[in-house]
């Protein structure tokens, strides 16, 4: 117990997994917490100042399970292990036991424990003046960065961090459940001196220009990785300072709202990433989420990395050869780390070779290509070392034996043979032993505690136990366990050769390691490179099919797109109806596009389409349309549809102009604004007046390029006098006194809006909607403007009775009336398809009124 005090005093508010052979146990508080956590037994052992001690435990072989159970719940753990072998041991008192990692959300290596698509970082902040450094790392692949923070809850939606170290008056809003333990903040002096050691070198300056909070971010976040390995460094890559400017600024709330890379649901389904997604690696996806979180500014950068997916569109057998060696590619970058690490397994060895083979494979299909291929060329001599090592099928753990191939190393050749070689001499011993003692179902078994050990069943144990040199070691419920002076001695020499066998295994194993880890750099490179071409041949594969586009990325002012989709809507459509592409220019003179029309004609996916096309151009990757000239966007906000934030009391009304303060603060004449439905929370005539403003703060002060829907009508006859505002409408069609969504943007406004018309569709009982009609009639004939007051109803025809239809009157069956009036050979195709949308949007209406009765 002292021991275990003095460990879990180094790290009290984590639990302490203290191995004790093949189990991990936990005391006190922690076996408490860990069993409810865990649901597993909670016993009791031993006792402590009288008390009894509250236990449990999870098997060492089971542990990553139970272990990224406790991390998902917010748990960190230290793990304690035995520093010696229990065998053999000459000194007194209990094994020698050190922490030797800190288990936390943000410092996890383990493919169990870690998403394969997407990056697990650990984030650092640190303020000096008004300024926010920010440093962020992925311990299992190497990569670390910093940046200068200009907008904080957007650098958090863009990193998702799953760990964030920051002082305690730094707010962190909706990501403060990622807030990891306080930590001591370095002197900018300091920490700089402590990265650049860690690299090598003397400055930081070496790896580019840092503010004073950058470099005490970083030097919190390399502290923290040091303390959470007890004390090693894994390998990082160089901290690389993003700075500003390089990429697209996309706030919390323009990320949640176009559902980018997580859905509103917070799956990961029905997103952009989603439906852009063809890698076949998990570092190439990581790599295609990185792109589109991060959209870059540069048009020659972009054009960069279009002409990669361009140059392999156009080489079809290099693309095939490239897909095929990219198929099954392992994860280096994760393997790479757990290697640095020393926590790596064979397999991650094998991952290193299967990677080095691909690569060379690849390597020899796009030699002619113009693609960054010469990064694959590395680690030759390391691959022929590794395939010649490792064994076909290498264990899932180095203590399973069986890593190293049979040839490799003649002295664990030697060792096996031994080890081999008495064990089929006790194979031998079976029938000698059946003979001399005369039992015929007498076995040999090797047993965990006791070694080699006769078998025997209870009929002949009584004659066995007449027998002197055999000595009975356990008796069973249907026989007994018996050795031999001759079996122990024969048992200590195959233990012994089995024991110096993985001696020895172990040190061709971490000879291969260091292998691997002296060419490190090139081997992240490697994986690296091969990370983009994933990414690149899956944007081919979008381009393929002809129905996306290269889009043209400059430095203007255009943003013109002809017959553009919607990604995600026109997958979600596939099979039920056909995506209608629509046209979007907001060229300079008609910059601001207004557009009116009832819900559910396609008005939030219009605005959507547009804003995922300037995000996926300028990730360089291919857009949903026949073509696109996209002049870079610099900010891109968007803001759809009204969330209710109540969990945090705000309104819905106080959470819409929120974010649109944040738009008018900070769009500037190169950014891309979306609004949908600005000033739906409040009253009529407030929400018209706020819409109405704030196209004129767009439209006069900030001159940025805008699509604004909104479905007050009356805004496009205001918005005329503004020379750039071009109002825009839905196609609608009123069919049989219904409406078509024809889901076609057509120039001009909306007459009207339609609402009546969809609560019918939408289910709404046949009389309310006819009485919803003849109010909306009268209110139109009565000067348009909205009753302020009661009275001004007086004029209105009276209000049904109340006993009028409180039952539903029988209504006649409108799907078969509708029908009737269809002459086939009348209609043209478009009318045809019409008709049928109609008709489908007619029962569907039927059968929603029938569930709503019910
Ligand atoms: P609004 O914002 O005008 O209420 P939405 O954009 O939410 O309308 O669209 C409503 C539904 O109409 C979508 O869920 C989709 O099924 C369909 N839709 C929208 N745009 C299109 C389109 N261009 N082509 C086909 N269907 C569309
Ligand atoms: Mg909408």
């Amino acid at each position: 117990m002292a021991q275990w005090f003095r460990l879990k005093q180094q790290h009290p508010d984590a639990l302490l997994f203290l191995r004790m052979g093949d189990f991990y146990e936990l005391f006190f508080a922690d076996a408490e917490a860990a069993a409810a956590a865990l649901d597993i037994a909670l016993t009791r052992r031993g006792e402590h100042g009288g008390a009894p001690i509250p236990m449990c435990g999870v098997p060492v072989h089971a542990a990553e399970a139970y272990l990224s159970r406790l991390i998902r719940r917010g748990f960190r753990v230290a793990v304690g292990e035995q520093m010696e072998l229990a065998r053999g041991r000459t000194g007194k008192g209990p094994i020698k036991r050190e922490i030797v990692r800190l288990v936390t959300p943000g410092t996890l290596t383990e493919d169990s424990l870690l998403e394969p698509h997407r990056p697990n970082l650990l984030l650092a902040l640190a303020r000096v003046g008004g300024r926010v450094g920010a440093a962020w790392l992925d311990v299992s692949t190497g990569l670390f960065e910093t940046e200068t923070a200009a907008d904080l809850p957007a650098l958090l939606g863009r990193l998702e961090p799953a760990e964030i170290l920051a002082a305690s008056e730094l707010e962190l809003g909706d990501w403060a459940g990622r807030r990891g333990p306080v930590v001591a903040i370095p002197s900018a002096a300091d920490a700089s001196a402590r990265v650049a050691a860690a690299f090598g070198a003397a400055s930081l300056d070496a790896f580019g220009s840092f503010s004073d909070a950058e470099a005490i971010a970083a030097g919190i976040a390399l502290d923290y990785v040091r303390l959470t390995q007890a004390g090693n460094l894994p390998r990082l890559s160089r901290p690389l300072p993003a700075g500003l400017g390089r990429e697209m600024l996309l706030d919390a709330a323009t990320r949640a709202s176009l559902e980018i890379a997580r859905a509103r649901d917070g799956g990961a389904g029905h997103t952009l990433l989603a439906a852009v997604d063809h890698t076949s690696s998990a570092a190439g996806a990581r790599l295609l989420a990185a792109w589109l979180a991060g959209p870059l500014l540069d048009p020659a950068a972009i054009a960069a990395r279009q002409d990669g997916w361009t140059w392999l569109l156009s080489d079809a057998a290099s693309l095939a050869s490239l897909r095929s060696a990219l198929r099954g590619v392992p994860d280096l970058a994760r393997a790479l780390g757990r290697l640095g690490l020393a926590r790596g397994t064979p397999r991650d060895l094998a991952a290193v070779l299967a990677t080095l083979e691909a690569a060379a494979a690849i390597a020899a299909a796009l030699g002619h290509a113009p693609l960054a291929t010469a990064k694959l060329a590395a680690g030759h001599a390391l691959a022929r070392t590794l395939s010649r090592a490792l064994a076909e099928k290498p264990p899932a753990r180095l203590e399973d034996g069986g890593a190293i191939r049979e040839g490799f190393d003649g002295e664990l050749d030697a060792e096996r043979r031994l080890r081999d070689d008495s064990r089929q001499v006790v194979a031998g011993m079976v029938l000698d032993y059946a003979q001399r003692y005369g039992v015929a179902a007498l076995k040999i078994r090797h047993h965990a505690q006791l070694g080699y050990v006769i078998e025997a069943p209870a009929s002949a144990v009584e004659t066995l136990r007449a027998h002197p040199d055999l000595q009975m070691r356990q008796v069973m419920t249907n026989g007994a366990r018996f050795t031999t002076p001759e079996l122990a001695e024969l048992d200590r020499r195959i233990s012994e050769a089995a024991e110096r066998a993985a001696a020895r295994e172990a040190a061709v194993f971490a000879t291969l390691v260091r292998a691997v880890l002296d060419e490190a750099d090139a081997l992240a490179a490697c994986a690296a490179a091969l990370a983009e071409l994933d990414v690149l041949q899956s944007a081919a594969r979008l381009a393929e099919g002809g129905r996306w586009c290269r889009p043209h990325v400059t430095e203007g002012d255009a943003f013109r797109i002809r017959a553009g989709r919607h990604p995600v809507v026109e997958a979600a459509l596939a099979g039920r109806a056909a995506f209608v592409p629509n046209e979007c220019d907001l060229s300079p003179e008609r910059r601001l596009l207004l557009l009116t029309g009832p819900n559910m004609a396609g008005k939030s996916t219009f605005l959507r389409q547009n804003a995922l096309a300037a995000i996926l151009a300028q990730a360089g990757l291919p857009v949903p349309a026949e073509s696109a000239e996209i002049g870079v966007v610099d900010r891109l906000f968007s803001r759809v549809g009204a969330a209710d934030d109540l969990a945090r009391g705000r309104s819905t009304f106080m959470v819409e102009m929120t974010e649109t303060a944040a738009i008018l603060h900070q769009a500037g004449p190169r950014s891309l604004v979306i609004v949908d439905e600005i000033g739906r929370g409040t009253s009529t005539l407030d929400g018209l007046a706020i819409a109405w403003a704030v196209l004129e703060a767009l439209h006069g002060q900030i001159r940025c390029r805008s699509i604004f829907a909104t479905h007050f009508h009356e805004l496009a006859r205001l918005g005329a006098q503004m020379p750039r505002v071009c109002p825009h409408t839905m196609r609608v069609k009123e069919w049989r006194g219904g409406v078509v969504f024809l889901h076609e943007v057509a120039e001009g406004a909306a007459g009207r809006s339609w609402g009546v018309h969809v609560a019918q569709l939408a289910g709404v009982p046949e009389a309310t909607v006819r009485r919803a009609a003849a109010l909306l009639a009268a209110l139109e004939k009565s000067g348009h403007a909205m009753p302020a007051e009661l009275p001004l109803f007086a004029g209105l025809e009276a209000p049904p009775s109340e006993q009028e239809p409180a039952a539903p009157e029988p209504v006649a069956d409108p799907l078969r009336h509708a029908l009737a009036e269809i002459e086939p050979d009348r209609l043209t195709p478009r009318e045809a398809l019409d008709a049928l949308y109609a008709l489908k949007a007619l029962a569907a209406a039927e059968q929603a009124a029938l569930e709503s009765r019910q």
